[in-house]
């Protein structure tokens, strides 16, 4: 499948804020956004165009896609799942991005990023009710439950993200029990349970022109 290879804190410079895409680099005064607040490119640091509503609902889709590493026919596949399902579009938006397994993994603290949680996946060291899994897109539901592998339990990036998974925090929709490496989705995640800012408003706007 296709994914963004790139200098990813080019990509939070770009949004002009933290999407947290690189671990715990993230939480340091090395973070790019801190050192360098400006967007990259030989014309950063020029005065800033004005931006017109095309453009701010463009930026919120691409920051979003960003933020959950999705690339734009995944995007637009979630919005029209998204529009479908029935109540506010741009919430059902979310939800559906929130309950990706590769988004579970680094919202448990299995790992630092969506990034590491993908490769977590990918490489096997997640069960998923039991049973491999190796597709970070897929799609949870409620009661479903995420484990690391007993032979994965020693990994240092492992045991380090769970230890450093405190400063962010697990989300109330989902229940952690550190000792065994293994969480549960208690309830489906709602808008109130994404802190990034987002207006996902823009991106319904956008797509329904
Ligand atoms: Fe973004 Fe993290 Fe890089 Fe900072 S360190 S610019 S938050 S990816």
């Amino acid at each position: 499948m296709a994914r963004y290879i790139g200098p990813v804190c080019r990509l939070c410079r770009r949004e002009g804020l933290k999407l947290f895409l690189k671990g715990e680099r993230c939480y340091t005064d090395k973070c790019a956004v801190d050192r360098r607040h400006y967007i990259p490119g030989q014309h950063g640091q020029a005065r800033p165009a004005k931006v017109s509503e095309f453009g701010r609902q463009l930026r919120e889709k691409q920051k979003v896609k960003r933020i959950y590493g999705v690339l734009e026919k995944q995007f637009r596949g979630y919005y029209e799942l998204a529009a479908r399902k029935g109540g506010v579009t741009g919430e059902n938006l979310l939800s559906f991005l929130e309950r990706r397994l590769d988004n579970v993994v680094y919202r448990l603290g299995f790992a630092t990023s969506r990034s590491e949680a993908r490769l977590l996946v990918r490489h096997g060291h997640v069960h998923l009710n039991g049973k491999p899994v190796d597709i970070p897109s897929m799609s949870l539901k409620a009661g479903d439950e995420v484990k690391v592998i007993d032979s994965s339990k020693e990994i240092a990036r492992i045991v380090e993200a769970i230890e450093s998974v405190e400063r962010r925090g697990v989300p109330a929709w989902l229940t952690l029990d550190r000792k065994a490496m293994a969480g549960k989705i208690m309830t489906l995640p709602t808008r109130a349970d994404v802190t990034m800012p987002i207006e996902e408003r823009l991106i319904v706007e956008l797509y329904s022109k």
